[in-house]
């Protein structure tokens, strides 16, 4: 049966009072101490008039105080706005009208960036961390009890402002039914009172969310770091124990690479995860190898919408692929006028599942947009994602629409040369991106990043690829850079290498 996250809370901190629930930094707070300091905040949004259905807005990096104010405006029936720090001023500006948040919760860290702009802001910041710019949150925080809300599963959990990978922030909104659905699908990969996971990306993104709604929501401990590093992440991964982790391919890729890996005893992990990002074959063989436990990879957007899922470690030969739809999610694949194709053959991903999002917030064009129904007028969530499904059912993806190439009247699809360029043995990081070309239209550039100690030069890069593929697919010239441009959970922007190329060769 139906029950929310704050009903869940509530239940650990009554039956399992002592248990560590969230950690961080030599901090920590058991069920009891949590539920306790969620109550209240609840008591003091309500003293502040927040009703159910008004909204708070959180920018900060992770941190229990976070936690506590998440899960506080759930159980007033709050719906909470997680803004990503990276944001530009102005798209924080944006977000924060959109979502109609009423007060708005920053660390010293946010509240620094926001200067500039702070009057602009008309509705009351408050500091997480106590930080001196506005009122601190452990002196607002009220000595009441709160008043009890009703929570049904259509009552709004949360917008979400999808990542911006490749357009402005669209608000996607979750409910309490969709949420409980991503609790629930944690009992089958073993989130449970004995779990202990290991979060290092960032708690305003929906990857970590689904993630962190079954640590809590089945009475699990929360080991939070504020900031990814891979050094610190294993140090902390084998102190506490962790059994269950959400981390992006270029986390995993950052962890692998490091020369005392193999010196940590990570025995204790069962279930690793990755999203949001392509997750290259080799990489998630070499995390398979060398990384006790089961590696589970979804594929799906934060709109919801079909999503996929691999079990790595029981299809060692599909490792190439995103899996197959999970239960009940409906996915096709169609052409560039809308028509669906037939089992694999190339297009883009449309999806259908109970999960869905109902649209954009406050943006009826672009929920149209993002629509597709099939010829019984069953709805879809585009995804914008070339991919294509095997005999098998399982999905391979190739590239974002917006990212693939036309060069010369043939399409090219960047992941294909990407997955040759990363061949080359002192290569650490590639990405192609597609650039104008007076002969060609549109012709591929690599981005490089080489790997510290070697000198290999952008020419040699060039040949060496050149004389490896087919005339169409050559590239046009490889910049060796210092890092890729991504975005805070890790996507590389080429959007953001494609202004920086027409802006330094263009
Ligand atoms: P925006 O829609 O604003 O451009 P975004 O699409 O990056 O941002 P998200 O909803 O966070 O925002 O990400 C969903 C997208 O991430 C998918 O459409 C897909 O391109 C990519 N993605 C997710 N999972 C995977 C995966 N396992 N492998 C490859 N790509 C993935
Ligand atoms: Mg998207």
């Amino acid at each position: 049966p139906f029950t929310t996250l704050p009903q869940l809370l509530a239940l650990h901190a009554q039956h399992r009072a002592e248990h560590p629930a969230v950690i961080q930094d030599g901090q920590q707070l058991n069920y009891a101490q949590l539920n306790s300091q969620v109550d209240r905040a609840v008591a003091a949004l309500q003293r502040d008039g927040l009703r159910p259905g008004d909204a708070i807005a959180i920018c900060a990096a992770n941190s229990i105080a976070y936690v506590v104010m998440f899960l506080a405006a759930l159980r007033a029936g709050v719906v909470v706005a997680p803004l990503a720090p990276s944001s530009t001023n102005d798209s924080l500006l944006t977000m924060l009208r959109d979502s109609a948040a009423r007060l708005f919760f920053v660390d010293t860290a946010v509240a620094r960036a926001l200067e500039p702009v702070t009057p602009r802001i008309d509705i009351p910041l408050l500091s997480l961390d106590d930080g001196p710019a506005h009122p601190a949150l452990s002196q607002w925080l009220a000595d009441t009890q709160p008043a009890p809300v009703e929570l049904t599963p259509q009552t709004l959990f949360n917008v979400i402002y999808s990542s911006g990978t490749t357009g402005e922030p669209k608000g996607i909104v979750h409910d309490h039914l969709m949420r409980w659905s991503h609790i629930q699908r944690g009992i089958a990969f073993g989130y449970g009172p004995d779990c202990v996971t290991l979060m290092s990306t960032p708690l305003y993104s929906n990857t970590t969310l689904v993630s962190f709604l079954p640590t809590i929501g089945l009475g699990g401990t929360l080991v939070l770091m504020a900031k990814f590093d891979a050094q610190r992440y294993l140090e902390l991964a084998q102190e506490h124990r962790a059994t269950h982790t959400m981390l992006v391919p270029v986390q995993y890729q950052r962890i692998m690479a490091r020369p005392d890996f193999d010196k940590y005893d990570l025995s204790s992990f069962q279930m690793k995860f990755s999203t949001s990002a392509p997750f290259h074959g080799e990489l998630k063989a070499d995390v398979l190898a060398r990384w006790p436990g089961g590696l589970v990879e979804f594929y799906g957007m934060t709109e919801g919408g079909g999503s996929c899922m691999l079990v790595a470690h029981q299809h060692p030969d599909k490792l190439h692929t995103v899996g197959q739809p999970l239960d009940g999610h409906d996915m096709r694949v169609i052409d560039e006028d809308g028509n669906e194709l037939p089992r694999g053959e190339i297009g883009e991903v449309v999806g259908h599942s109970v999960a869905m999002m109902t649209g954009y917030l406050n943006k009826p064009e672009k929920t149209a947009e993002a629509e597709w129904y099939d010829s019984t007028g069953k709805r879809f969530i585009r995804t914008g994602d070339v991919g294509r499904f095997d005999e098998d059912g399982f999905l391979t993806l190739m590239d974002r629409r917006k990212d693939m190439i036309i060069s010369g009247g043939f399409n090219i699809y960047p992941s294909d040369l990407e997955a040759v360029l990363r061949q080359h043995p002192d290569l650490l990081e590639v990405t192609v991106i597609g650039v104008q070309s007076t002969s060609w239209g549109e012709t591929p550039v690599g981005y490089v990043v080489a790997k510290p100690g070697t000198s290999i030069s952008a020419d040699d890069i060039l040949q060496w690829f050149n004389a490896q593929v087919g005339k169409t697919q050559r590239l046009n010239r490889v910049i060796i850079t210092d890092e890729l441009p991504r975005s805070a959970i890790g996507k590389v922007l080429k959007r953001e290498l494609r202004d920086q190329f027409q802006a330094q060769y263009g």
